[in-house]
């Protein structure tokens, strides 16, 4: 089938390229010039695990192009797939504007008969406004809603094998053609939920929503852990083992961040406050999560004092998760933005995200792409994101190259009796604080 991405981010891109891989002629097309032109040569502007290979391999086979043309694009699909940004506005709500934006351009161009897949996280009843648009414009186009679940760091595997598609459809015959484009991937018998348009907007909020609870959850017990001398890695250990309730998303850390669940769970407040329903659970999760944020530079105040003017704070993953280059709403820029208030001297180590940090923070920190060189003469070491390399680490040569061996662990990557006979001294989240052994 001829299909058109509109927005080339890590959902736009995820979505053509693994439709392109099964064989759909793909067109993708975005705003940003530059991000075409690097994909027209083959160069993914984004970090994505696998995801290169599978652009490289498609453009060979010429089953992918891009192209800077709204016309071309819109002209080109059968199905269009509208993957554009829907960032929070101050108030919280989503800001709608490119997606509205995008929908001026299809009724411009559209001539013959299309589906208008919407992919981008969207209030409830966007769907129905966006076809009202193009009603009213007196273009053929059907707006179905199919919200994506992909997770930065494996999106890939999220695609290709998801654990169901939702297609919010109100004409059942667009809905079944999306479902069509879908089938490949549920080869595995995972479902294909049709439902209404409306329905699967809620369905996205909700799921995003549930996650983040879960979040703020097990953080607001880690909390209370602290102080009541208690391991949550035991207890959440304890409490993921029933299977009511699960393992996941029920890791202690520094916060929630990235694209998605902070501006989600706002949306979804502000939508419901604006309906005169009282979302009162999810504000508090928010809340939660907003307080979270400060857990670790609270850690390291309640150990050097609020001034740390001659400091040097190492801080090892900016990146609001491990695999990808994202750092939106990332719990280090809250740290960083502390620290550097704090007046520390702070050094930022990154496998993929420095770049991204670099262009936001300029020359107000120091980048060090070696893990260890960005521990040379530091008085502490903050951990954020849970990268591979940090897992198991040289834990002498991190003590030879410091100036004082403490450690600030947002994710609990270590165990803290290794840590103890390793001489550190180690803070971490919901655990008592260790003191080297003497
Ligand atoms: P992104 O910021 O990576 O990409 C969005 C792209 O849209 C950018 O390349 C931007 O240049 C382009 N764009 C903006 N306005 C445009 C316009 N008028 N015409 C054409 N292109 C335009 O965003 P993302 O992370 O891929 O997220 C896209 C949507 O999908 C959001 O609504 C997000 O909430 C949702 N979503 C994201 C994820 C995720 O993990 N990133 C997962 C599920 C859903």
């Amino acid at each position: 089938m001829r299909i058109t991405v509109i927005g080339t981010g890590y959902v736009g891109l995820v979505t053509g390229i693994c439709l392109a891989d099964n064989g759909n002629d793909v067109i993708g097309y975005d705003i940003d010039s530059r991000k075409i032109e690097s994909l027209q040569a083959g160069k993914l502007p984004i970090y994505e695990p696998g995801l290169s290979d599978l652009l490289q391999a498609n453009v060979e086979a010429k089953r992918i192009h891009f192209t800077p043309d709204p016309k071309q694009a819109v002209e080109h699909g059968q199905v269009i797939f509208l993957a554009v940004g829907t960032p929070p506005k101050p108030d919280g709500s989503a800001d709608l504007s490119a997606v509205e934006a995008v929908v001026n351009e299809i009724s411009r161009f559209v001539t013959e008969p299309k589906i208008l897949a919407i992919k981008s996280t969207v209030p409830i009843g966007t769907g129905d406004h966006l076809q009202a648009m193009l009603d009213k414009s007196g273009r053929p186009v059907t707006v179905v809603s199919n919200p994506e679940f992909l997770k930065e760091g494996s999106a890939l595997d999220d695609f290709l094998r998801p654990d169901r598609v939702i297609i919010g459809a109100e004409a059942r015959q667009a809905g079944e053609i999306v479902r069509g484009l879908y089938l490949p991937f549920v080869r595995n018998q995972k479902p294909i939920l049709l439902m209404s348009r409306r329905a699967a907007e809620m369905t996205k909020y909700a799921a995003n929503a549930f996650l983040a609870m879960r979040i703020s959850f097990i953080n607001e017990i880690a909390g209370m852990c602290e102080k009541l001398n208690v391991d949550i890695d035991e207890v959440r250990l304890g409490i993921g083992s029933d299977t009511r309730i699960g393992h996941h998303f029920l890791y202690p850390g520094p916060g929630y961040g990235g694209s998605c669940l902070p501006k989600d769970v706002q949306a979804l407040a502000y939508l419901a406050r604006c309906q005169g329903a009282q979302p009162e659970l999810i504000e508090t999760v928010h809340r939660v999560n907003e307080r979270q944020k400060n857990v670790l530079f609270q850690k390291i105040v309640e150990r050097f004092g609020p001034g740390l003017a001659g400091k040097k704070i190492a801080v090892w993953g900016v990146t609001f998760k491990a695999r990808t280059d994202d750092i939106r709403e990332s719990a280090a820029l809250r740290l960083i933005d502390h620290l550097l208030t704090a007046q520390a001297q702070v050094v930022a180590h990154d496998p993929e995200g420095l770049e991204n940090l670099a262009r936001q923070y300029g020359q107000r920190l120091r980048y060090e792409a070696d893990t260890y060189a960005a521990l040379q003469a530091a008085d502490a070491l903050v951990i954020v994101t849970e990268w591979n390399r940090f897992r198991s680490p040289d834990f002498g040569r991190m003590r030879a190259l410091m100036r004082s061996p403490i450690i600030f662990d947002g994710r609990n990557l270590y165990d803290q009796a290794q840590m103890q006979a390793e001489g550190f001294e180690y803070h971490s989240i919901g655990r008592p604080s260790i003191r080297p052994a003497t």
